[in-house]
């Protein structure tokens, strides 16, 4: 069964003023299918083709090596993607913020929320070229990592929980060469009872 792009979970507007929605159309419905059409391009007709994405991206060597570069770049597109439409939602006034052993695991490992808030905006930032930066866990406990590309937390052996797209395509059309600027204002998208049911299963 090949992959397939899932629908936005909310309208293509749903994310302004922070996502404009051409940005999103173009995002959702051309990049991620690109990434979807050439990963199952790939993959056809290996013993791979039904395996589930993660299972693919988390043993790479498994993927015969003539295809091993375009099933990381577009294996990993369509997960990051999938994972990326997932965890944003419209503008939630009343969820802003994580709450309970979230909440508590972020104090601990970054010293408050505002702290991890500046450290994964440094690593989103600080991402040379096109990649993601990552909440992770990492079996013992919450980290931040950059990732370069569409590689995934996953191919390392960690559980990403909730990763922004800094890649130009994720934000140019409104934001120009101001990545900063979209980040804090992805912040407000960022759908942190989706994060929290991630942060449950990974611990
Ligand atoms: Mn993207």
């Amino acid at each position: 069964m090949a992959y397939s792009v899932p629908p936005l979970p909310y309208a293509y507007d749903a994310l302004e003023p922070h996502i404009d929605k051409l940005t999103m159309e173009i995002h959702h419905d051309k990049h991620h299918q690109a990434y979807v059409d050439k990963v199952n391009t790939a993959l056809e007709g290996t013993p791979l083709a039904d395996a589930p994405i993660e299972d693919v991206l988390k043993d790479l060597d498994k993927v015969p090596e003539a295809k091993r570069t375009a099933v990381r770049n577009n294996g990993g597109g369509h997960y990051n993607h999938s994972l990326f439409w997932e965890h944003m939602m419209p503008d939630p006034a009343h969820n802003k913020r994580p709450s309970g052993v979230l909440a508590n695991e972020i104090d601990n490992a970054f010293a408050s929320f505002e702290d991890f808030k500046s450290k994964m905006k440094e690593a989103a930032v600080n991402q040379f070229g096109s990649g993601w930066a990552w909440l992770v866990h990492d079996g013992s406990g919450l980290a931040i990592v950059g990732t370069p590309n569409q590689d995934n937390p996953i191919s390392e052996g960690k559980t990403p929980l909730l990763g922004v797209d800094v890649w130009e395509h994720a934000y140019y059309l409104k934001y120009q060469n101001k990545r900063p600027d979209y980040i804090d204002a992805w912040w407000n998208t960022v759908n942190w009872e989706v994060v929290a049911e991630r942060f449950k299963s990974a611990s």
